[in-house]
């Protein structure tokens, strides 16, 4: 039998040694084995390793941004040629193919190339003579021991989303990732350490709740990222806030990909099927709600029919599947179950998943690409994240009526429209009510040097994850207002003091 995997904490520069109180189970998602088993963090051991954290942040901060951006270079090499192995630890511990996989590396890679610009993006302002012998900067600062929250979906990319930023930043970084899928934090904390950077600047908790609360309630933690389902995610942000932590809380989406009467309809379906079953759907940027304007509804039902005959259901690791299966079996047959609940509230049920062949293990857990039409607002598969390989369609007659589904569904994570009408896209652009838009770009997830974030119920606070959003997120602000002349003059009248009456005196 294989030798199962045991994954543990990354405290301090090194895998943490002891005996664990509870484990949880890591499985093969294409078979259903068991492969390996992780250690649940106590509050002891977020402990220890906030107090690594903390240790490190002194002198971490201080550490010259030259020094910094050395160890960001090195690491981002070795992430480059270790591309291929972490996408393999993604796809056996996911489930998504290994392409796929290699993408989500790529994209996170991507953070890590911002983050080496971090000289230019810690600059602060500097006004010369702003009253007389009176010059202004400003600086921007470290906050302390960070710690990120992730979910299962991107076992890769949404650590990379926020460490590297954080630790290019002068912060110490605390992770713990989604227990569901924790190899992949284990091996960039490895990278971590090789590519030079000082023990306890990055550390990894695996758990559950039991760690998620001792992090929320640390008094050493300064602020935490957090990437997950809504319910969490305003969990998290309601208890750091209360807890006088900065909070960016990422949640779930139901995404809308419209499609206007004048668009390519081979590419809009062909969009459709990418965007909503890539990954099995478990994507927070996937397009769950296929929205059909003006009659096209027949065309789009159809292409999407001609896609998914073609499309090939099979395990990650082997390079002809296009979509792998999904996390757990319980998360499977949930996902599954809104065929009948669609069905049930009077949709129709086009492709149902269940009879799609696969070619993977009887124990694995799959389900085919699922296309629910006839989907109106009110039911409950339009409602809900379902978080899977079901699209729904939904048909309306105008841009306005496809507008306001979107500004009344609760989420506002990623929207996108195919057209060939540049105004109907220009107002799209303007009107729609999400934080992330695509025009003729069906998963428009911005690139490293914008910021990732929807509205509503998809954020739970001020500032997007990564790109500039990110500096300004792990960082504080700060102004100086200094004068190395005429310094007693300045101080005889006890007037609140401004620029004018310096310039009189
Ligand atoms: P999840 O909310 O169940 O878990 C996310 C993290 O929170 C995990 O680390 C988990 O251990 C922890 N957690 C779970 N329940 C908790 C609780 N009750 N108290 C404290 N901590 C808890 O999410 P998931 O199932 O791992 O991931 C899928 C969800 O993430 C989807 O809703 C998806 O839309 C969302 N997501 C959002 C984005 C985004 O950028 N907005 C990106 C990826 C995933």
């Amino acid at each position: 039998m294989r030798r199962m995997d045991q994954i543990t904490h990354w405290i301090d520069g090194k895998p943490w040694v002891g005996d664990a109180e509870r484990r949880g189970k890591v499985f093969n998602p294409a078979t259903g084995e068991q492969s390996g088993e992780v250690d649940f963090a106590t509050v002891d051991e977020v402990d220890a390793a906030v107090a690594a954290a903390r240790r490190a942040f002194d002198s971490w901060r201080a550490v010259s941004l030259a020094k910094r951006t050395n160890a960001l270079f090195s690491l981002r090499s070795l992430l480059a040629d270790h591309v291929d192995d972490l996408a393999r630890i993604v796809s056996a511990e996911h489930g998504k193919v290994q392409a796929d996989a290699a993408g989500e590396v790529a994209r996170g890679l991507e953070v890590i190339e911002f983050a080496c610009g971090i000289t230019q993006l810690l600059k602060g302002e500097f006004t010369e003579g702003a009253s007389t012998g009176v010059n202004v900067h400003s600086l921007r600062q470290p906050l302390g021991v960070v710690a990120g929250i992730t979910p299962f979906n991107f076992p890769a990319m949404v650590p990379l989303w926020m460490f590297p930023l954080a630790i290019a930043c002068g912060n110490t970084f605390v992770l713990k990732p989604s227990e569901k899928d924790p190899s992949a934090s284990q091996f960039l904390a490895e990278l971590v350490a090789e590519a030079g950077f000082p023990n306890g600047v990055f550390n990894v908790v695996h758990g559950d709740k039991v760690a998620v609360d001792r992090i929320l309630s640390h008094p050493d933690i300064a602020a935490v990222s957090f990437v997950g389902s809504t319910p969490v995610a305003r969990h998290i942000y309601e208890a750091a806030a209360q807890n006088g932590k900065r909070v960016q809380a990422l949640g779930g989406a139901k995404n809308h990909l419209v499609v206007l009467p004048d668009a390519d309809m081979t590419e809009a379906a062909e969009a459709a099927v990418s965007a909503g079953f890539g990954s099995a759907g478990e994507r927070c940027m996937a397009a769950s709600v296929l929205v059909a304007v003006g009659g096209c509804g027949d065309q789009l039902v159809e292409g999407i029919r001609r896609r998914v005959d073609r499309l090939a259901v099979g395990p990650g690791d082997d390079p002809e599947s296009e979509m792998g299966p999904l996390i757990t079996l319980e998360h499977r047959d949930r996902v599954a179950s809104y065929l009948d609940i669609g069905a049930g509230e009077g949709a129709n049920v086009v492709i149902d998943g269940r009879q799609h062949p696969n070619n993977g293990e009887e124990g694995g857990y799959w389900l085919g690409p699922c296309l629910i039409d006839g989907v109106s607002p009110g039911m409950q598969v339009y409602r809900d994240e379902i978080f899977g390989p079901v699209l729904s369609v939904v048909r309306v007659d105008s841009l306005d009526d496809a507008l306001e589904l979107i500004r009344t569904n609760g989420y506002g994570n990623g929207a996108a429209i195919f057209t060939s009408d540049g105004g109907a896209a220009q107002r799209f652009e303007s009107e729609v009510e999400a934080g992330m838009v695509g025009i003729n770009v069906a998963i428009p997830v911005p690139v490293s040097y914008y910021s990732f974030g929807g509205w509503q119920g998809s954020l739970f606070g001020d500032l997007h994850v990564y790109g500039p959003d990110g500096v300004r997120f792990y960082t504080r602000g700060k102004a100086v207002t200094s004068r190395w002349s005429h310094i007693g003059e300045h101080h005889k009248s006890l007037a609140f003091p401004n620029a004018a009456a310096s310039e009189n005196r």
